[in-house]
């Protein structure tokens, strides 16, 4: 597997059985944040590390009521789009890793040809 510049990770909150983004004790403009306001659906608002050691720190100091993964960003090279779910194969080549929504995309595209072409 290659990357491309630093490996970057976020810390993942199992919510339901969806994943939410720890966001960081305090906004960007160094406000405190309520417990509520720590977690986001969204994957820009994630607080990022580079360094593992300092997440497994912060991780050790999160609420333990609540179910953390550790989650890795990569970036889907078709779509340029960052991501932290398991990548899909691309069918252009079998190796290249993309994001899921590539992966689907790849698919229905490979479904629709090879109907046009029956
Ligand atoms: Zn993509």
């Amino acid at each position: 597997m290659s990357y491309i510049g630093i490996l970057e990770y976020v810390i993942g909150v199992i919510h339901d059985k969806d994943i939410w983004y720890y966001v960081g004790e305090k906004d960007t403009n160094g406000k405190r944040l309520r417990t509520d306001e720590r977690y986001s659906s969204f994957l820009v608002d994630a607080k990022r590390y580079d360094d593992e050691v300092e997440l497994r720190w912060e991780l050790e100091n999160l609420p333990r009521t609540l179910t953390y993964k550790i989650l890795e960003i990569q970036r889907c090279p078709k779509c340029n789009k960052e991501f932290t779910e398991h990548p899909a194969l691309s069918r252009e080549d079998n190796e290249t890793e993309i994001c899921p929504e590539c992966g689907v995309r790849e698919a229905v595209e490979a479904y629709t040809k090879a109907r046009s072409t029956a």
